[in-house]
C-alpha cells in the first residue's frame, strides 16, 4: 500500500456568527456545565483510579478547576511500564500501514468529530484564545499525526542503493529496546499528542505523563488515540507527580529514551525552551516590524518556547516612529479570560508561573529598565543588552528592547550571539539583503529556526521543521522527518543467496 497524500490542516476563521464561532461556543457552554471532570490514570487500557487527586484549575478562575485527576503512584507507574513492555513486540509487528490508519484515523478525528471539545478544553483549561487553541489543538495536533505518517512512510523506504549480483541487502528501522517516556508540556496541547505519537508511529510503545496544567486535553487526545484504534498498553496515560513518575521511570532498566519539551534535562531528545530575538536593521519596513514582534511576544502571554523576548533596534529605526508604534500596539492589547473571543492576552497558566513572572518584572525595575508599557502585557527597554531580561528565559508575556546604533551593526551580532545560552528561534527584519545574509551567517549557531521579516513564533508541519540547539534542546527537528531517527534502531542486513 501507499498512504494517502497529506496537507496542512486549513485554519478556520471563527468569525462572529460563523458556524465554526458558534460550535465552538456550544462546546464551551457544554464544557462549563458539566466540569469539573475525572481523569483516571490508563493502564493497559483500563483506567485506574488510585484516590490520589490532584486539581487542573482554570488559569482565569483559581476558585473552579476543569478536572480532577488520579496521580499515579508507584505500583501504577510499574504497571504501565511492564504493560508497555508486554505490548510492544505485537504493536512492532502489526503491519506498517496498520499502525498509520490508526494515526490518519487520529488526525481525522482531532480536526473533525472532537475539534471544538479538544479546543474548549485546551482555552479553559491552558487559557488559549480560540485563534491560539485552533493553531495548536486542532491544526498543529492533526498535521502531526498526517504528517507523522507520511515521514515514517518515508523513513522506512530508505534502503541501500546497491545489490551486488547474488545477495539482497536490505535495512530494518526496529524500534528501540525497551519502553520510551514522553513528558509533554502544558503550552501546547498539539506537543502532548506529538510525544508519546512520534515514537508509537515507528514501533515504540510509550509511558505517558502529562502536564498536570493540561491534563484534561491530554486525556481527551488519550481518548481520541484509543477510539482510533491504538491497542492496550502502547501508549500508557499516567498523570502524577513529575518528579516522582519521571524518576522511577528513567531508573528502569528497561528505559530506552526520554522524548520531552520542558525544562533543562540532560542532552536526551528534548526542547528545552529559548531566548528569542527578533533583530531589526535600519533598513527595515518599521509597521511589520512593530506588528510581528508583538504577536511574537505577546501571543498566547508568551508561553512559547519560541516567543520573542529579547528585542534589538536599530536607533534610526526607533526614533523614526517604532518606539511609538510598539508602545501604542501594546497598550491596545485587550486581557481577560481567554474563552471572551474579545480578549487578545488571557491569563498565565498558574500562580508559580505569575510570582515568577513579576519576580523578573520587579528585577527588572530595580535594574533601571525604563518601563515603555506595564500591565499585563510588560515592555521595557533597558541600556544594558546583557541585563536580567535580556538574558533569562521568563515564559510570560515580558519583552524587553535593546537600542543599538546603527553603525554598531556587528556588535550586536556579537552581542546576540553570546548573551544567553539558548538557541532557538530568532527573526531578521531588513529590507536590505545583505543584512539579512550577514546576519544570517554570523548568527549561524543561535537559532535553530530563522524568520526574516516575520515573528519568531508559529512553526507549522511539514514547512518549518521546528528546534534548537545549545541550551534549547537536541534540535532533532520536530514536525520533519529528521525526529523518526531518533527512535529506531536501524539494523543492516546483507542476505547471500
Ligand atoms: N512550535 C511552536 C512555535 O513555533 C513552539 C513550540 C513550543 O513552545 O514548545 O511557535
Amino acid at each position: 500500500f501507499k498512504v494517502p497524500a497529506v496537507d496542512n490542516e486549513p485554519m478556520r476563521s471563527y468569525a462572529p456568527g460563523s458556524a465554526e464561532r458558534k460550535a465552538l461556543e456550544a462546546a464551551l457552554a457544554q464544557m462549563e456545565k458539566e466540569l469539573p471532570f475525572e481523569v483516571p490514570c490508563v493502564v493497559n487500557g483500563k483506567p485506574v483510579k488510585t484516590g490520589k487527586l490532584a486539581k487542573q484549575p482554570i488559569p482565569s478562575d483559581h476558585a473552579r478547576h476543569l478536572c480532577s485527576y488520579h496521580e499515579a503512584d508507584q505500583a501504577t507507574v510499574a504497571a504501565a511500564i511492564d504493560g508497555a513492555l508486554a505490548a510492544k513486540t505485537q504493536w512492532e509487528a502489526l503491519p506498517w500501514n496498520d499502525r498509520a490508519a490508526i494515526f490518519l484515523k487520529a488526525a481525522d478525528l482531532v480536526s473533525g468529530k472532537y475539534r471544538y471539545k479538544l479546543m474548549a478544553a485546551t482555552m479553559l483549561g491552558q487559557g488559549k484564545n480560540a485563534w491560539q487553541a485552533e493553531i495548536d489543538a486542532a491544526a498543529e495536533l492533526s498535521d502531526f499525526f498526517r504528517f507523522g505518517v507520511k515521514y515514517v512512510e518515508e523513513l522506512y523506504s530508505q534502503q541501500p542503493v546497491k545489490n551486488a549480483p547474488g545477495a539482497w541487502n536490505r535495512v530494518e528501522y526496529r524500534a528501540l529496546e525497551g519502553f520510551v517516556l514522553a513528558v509533554s508540556p502544558f503550552n501546547f496541547t498539539a506537543i502532548g499528542g506529538n510525544l508519546p505519537g512520534t515514537p508509537a508511529l515507528v514501533g515504540n510503545t510509550v509511558v505517558w505523563k502529562p502536564s498536570p496544567a493540561a491534563t484534561y486535553a491530554n486525556y481527551i487526545v488519550f481518548q481520541i488515540l484509543t477510539e482510533a484504534g491504538i491497542p492496550p498498553g502502547v501508549i500508557q496515560f499516567v498523570p502524577g507527580p513529575p518528579a516522582e513518575v519521571v524518576g522511577q521511570a528513567i531508573s528502569h532498566p528497561d528505559f530506552a529514551a526520554l522524548h520531552f519539551t520542558g525544562s533543562t534535562y540532560p542532552r536526551i531528545v528534548g526542547e528545552t525552551g529559548g531566548k528569542n530575538f527578533h533583530l531589526v536593521h535600519s533598513s527595515a519596513e518599521i509597521k511589520n516590524a512593530v506588528m510581528q514582534s508583538v504577536r511574537g511576544a505577546f501571543e498566547y502571554q508568551g508561553q512559547k518556547c519560541s516567543a520573542l523576548s529579547r528585542l534589538y533596534v536599530s536607533s534610526s529605526v526607533w526614533n523614526a516612529g517604532f518606539k511609538e508604534q510598539l508602545v501604542a500596539e501594546v497598550a491596545k492589547l485587550k486581557v481577560g479570560p481567554a474563552q471572551d473571543f474579545t480578549n487578545f492576552i488571557g491569563p498565565v497558566i498558574g500562580r508559580p508561573a505569575f510570582d515568577k513572572i513579576t519576580g523578573y518584572i520587579k528585577k527588572a525595575k530595580e535594574a533601571g529598565g525604563e518601563i515603555l508599557v506595564g500591565g499585563s502585557a510588560h515592555s521595557f527597554l533597558t541600556k544594558d543588552p546583557k541585563s536580567i531580561t535580556m538574558v533569562d528565559e521568563i515564559f510570560g508575556p515580558v519583552l524587553t528592547v535593546y537600542v543599538y546604533e546603527d553603525n554598531d551593526f556587528e556588535k550586536t551580532l556579537d552581542l546576540i550571539d553570546t548573551s544567553t545560552t539558548y538557541a532557538l528561534t530568532g527573526s531578521i527584519f531588513a529590507q536590505d539583503r545583505q543584512a539579512l545574509l550577514r546576519a544570517t551567517n554570523r548568527l549561524r549557531n543561535a537559532a535553530g529556526n530563522v524568520y526574516y521579516n516575520e515573528k519568531c513564533t508559529g512553526a507549522v508541519v511539514g514547512q518549518q521543521p521546528f528546534g534548537g540547539a545549545r541550551a534549547s534542546g537536541t534540535n532533532d527537528k520536530a514536525g520533519s522527518i529528521a525526529i523518526f531517527y531518533r527512535f529506531v534502531s536501524a539494523r543492516s542486513i546483507k542476505e547471500n543467496f
